[in-house]
């Protein structure tokens, strides 16, 4: 029976040990051999047994077989120089060729051997360190060689697994009869052969086997060579199962979603960028190239969603197709936004574009691009995009109406400070005809002085151009415009709301104070419905103070610049302050404490405010009165910039 054991590698200490031992041996033997020669009378070939000191230290390795074959070949000359030379005999010599022959053929099949050896070490110590299993069965499917990984496989040890009839120990199952055909065919067959451990879980491997035979071609067994597939076999399960949950979420996703590859279309974003450049600028600013990039896109795949939400004939319509010429101008710069997202390394991006469907129709659509795991360069990403047609145009609709809304209260509010306005016109206009009369009477005195006429003029001018300014005011608040977003200075805005509410605060003997923290920095929104806000709040501290004949009536507006960069200005009264329960429902629509009010101003104040990006709130002062203050971005306002129409 083979064992495994010529195979095995000894251990470094004792093998060192054994080679001393040999070469103590081999120098006794050397020693006494050459002792014979030269000082014996013997007359044979004593010499030829120095190829025992070769094959004596054949297993130390190829240089103690060099010199040992070296040195006795030398001793072997000395002896002959020394003992025959003088005193040839007939056959000296003759035997003296006859070891050195000797001496040189055991020398070179000693090393010969010895590689030999050492090929086939190296192979066993191959055997011993693959992962996968290596049993050698002789012809009854005994096993007589069993490796490292067999071992740890199966769970039997080499000592337990040696000499035990292979399919019993690993209660074997695969096609017998099939597999000696092939065997006996072509010497070779590999396929799937299930197995048992030893703590009794099945396990699936996938096997080669090679037939032995004998140097007359007469089979002696198998050696077969076996991976493990069992885990293998799982996670393609485990693949192939979450594969199907992803297909099954693709498809019966209600949202349109594709797959799409974006290799080509960043490529391209990339490549076209000059050095030196921000590809955010420079996409900015070279539309054309966010278009070449999208137009490289390719859908590979698209679930029936998208086919609906494109108005599609059929999956086919969009597989292989790419939407660039569906994205509208905008689309393109929303685009550039996420192909900028995804070379920063982002895995997911959003934005939203215009398209146009395949049946004509144009929907706002909101794209969420995520990188799937696997694929290589954005070659797997996966679009999924949300119809928000109807949502935008609700929107659109729904401003109209808040604008129509703000409208109606600017008017109303102006109808309110009518008297006032009509005041504040007057007295320009009752001061430009008197200076009109005093002029006249100058011009009619025998000596007009001219002069004096001048003067009157130039007072008419000014009262005419004062009467002009309060004019524009009411226009310019009375106006209907759609909402612009304009840097203004709150601080004009400010004088301006004061010049409209001056006559009426005189009225009611407020006095105006005004607080600034220095310089305001310019905000971003619609300088008519910022105005709306302040002469709102402006009326409404006025008339809370209305009742008030107890104390002064003062109103203060404050402004300051917040640490988060906005502006805040709080307009404060020592009127009734709100009654119980007022700061939470003066911003509700309707909700109003005046017998003529109509409860709509606050709550408008509240959407424009918010619309650009702010905050009001409402509280009741310490001692008297109440503060309403509302703040507004420094720069450009997130609500303001979303609200831009799309396209
Ligand atoms: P209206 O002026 O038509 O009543 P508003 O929405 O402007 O509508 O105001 C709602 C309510 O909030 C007012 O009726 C009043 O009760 C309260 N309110 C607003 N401003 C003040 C203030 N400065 N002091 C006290 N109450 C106020």
């Amino acid at each position: 029976m083979h064992t495994h054991k010529g195979y095995e590698l000894a251990p470094f200490e004792p093998r060192r040990r054994r080679s001393a031992v040999l070469i103590a041996l081999a120098i006794c033997l050397t020693a006494s051999i050459f002792a014979i020669d030269v000082f014996t009378p013997f007359d044979g070939a004593i010499a030829v047994l120095y190829i025992g000191v070769i094959l004596l230290l054949a297993p130390s390795g190829r240089r103690a077989v060099m010199a040992s074959g070296l040195i006795t070949a030398l001793l072997t000359v000395f002896a002959f120089a020394f003992g025959h030379l003088t005193n040839a005999s007939d056959g000296a010599a003759s035997r003296f060729v006859v070891s050195l022959v000797a001496i040189a053929i055991t020398t070179l099949m000693s090393m010969r051997d010895r590689s030999s050896r050492t090929t086939l070490g190296e192979q066993a110590r191959i055997l011993e360190l693959s992962h996968d299993t290596v049993i050698i069965r002789d012809s009854n499917d005994v096993i007589v060689y069993w490796n490292d990984g067999a071992e740890k496989l199966y769970g039997w040890s080499r000592g337990e697994a040696l000499g035990r009839n292979c399919g019993e120990l690993l209660q074997c199952r695969f096609p017998a009869q099939e597999i000696a055909t092939v065997m006996d065919e072509i010497g070779q067959w590999s396929g799937e052969v299930v197995r048992t451990r030893r703590d009794g879980t099945p396990l699936v491997l996938a096997s080669r086997w090679l037939r032995r035979r004998d140097p007359d071609g007469r089979s002696i067994g198998t050696i077969e060579s076996s991976a493990d597939l069992t885990e293998k076999r799982r996670a393609d399960e485990q693949s192939l199962a979450s594969e199907r949950k992803y297909r099954t979420i693709f498809d019966s996703a209600g949202f349109a979603t594709w797959e799409s590859d974006w290799s080509e279309t960043m490529r391209v974003a990339l490549a076209s960028v000059p050095d030196g450049q921000q590809l955010a600028t420079w996409l900015e600013s070279h539309p054309e190239i966010t278009q070449q990039a999208v137009a490289a896109a390719v859908i590979r795949d698209a679930n029936p969603a998208a086919v609906d939400l494109f108005e599609a004939d059929a999956r086919e319509t969009l597989v292989g197709s790419n939407l660039c010429g569906r994205y509208l101008p905008r689309g393109a710069s929303a685009l550039s936004d996420v192909i900028v997202a995804l070379a920063a390394g982002e895995t997911m991006a959003e934005t939203e574009v215009r398209m146009q469907t395949f049946g004509e129709r144009v929907a706002d659509v909101v794209l969420r691009v995520t990188i799937l795991p696997g694929g290589q360069n954005w070659s797997h990403v996966l679009v999924m995009a949300f119809d928000v047609t109807e949502r935008n145009e609700a929107r659109t609709r729904y401003e109209q109406v808040s604008a129509e809304l703000a409208h109606a209260a600017r008017v109303s509010m102006l109808g309110q400070l009518a008297a006032s306005i009509a005041h504040e016109v007057n007295q320009p206009l009752a001061a430009i005809i008197n200076y009109g009369k005093s002029a006249k009477r100058f011009l009619r005195r025998p000596q007009p002085d001219l002069e004096d006429v001048g003067s009157c003029v130039d007072k008419m001018i000014s009262n005419g151009t004062r009467a002009a300014q309060v004019v524009d005011r009411v226009r310019k608040l009375a106006r209907k415009a759609a909402p612009q977003a304009d840097p203004i200075n709150l601080s004009d805005l400010i004088e301006d709301a004061i010049a409209l509410i001056k006559s009426e605060a005189r009225a009611q003997s407020v006095r105006l104070r005004q607080r600034s923290s220095g310089d305001l920095p310019n905000v971003v929104a619609d300088r008519v419905q910022v105005q709306q806000v302040l002469v709102n709040l402006l009326m409404n501290a006025i008339q809370a103070m209305r009742e008030v004949d107890n104390r002064a009536r003062e109103l203060c507006i404050d402004t300051t610049v917040t640490p988060d960069g906005m502006v805040r200005v709080a307009v404060a009264d020592c009127g009734t302050g709100f009654p119980m329960g007022g700061e939470a429902r003066m911003f509700e629509p309707f909700y109003t404490t005046k017998p003529d009010g109509m409860g709509i101003g606050l709550s408008i104040c509240r959407s424009i405010i918010e619309h650009q990006g702010g905050r009001i709130s409402a509280a009741n002062n310490e001692v008297f009165g109440a503060t309403v203050s509302f703040t507004l971005p420094i720069g450009v306002p997130q609500a303001a910039k979303t609200l831009e129409p799309i396209s």
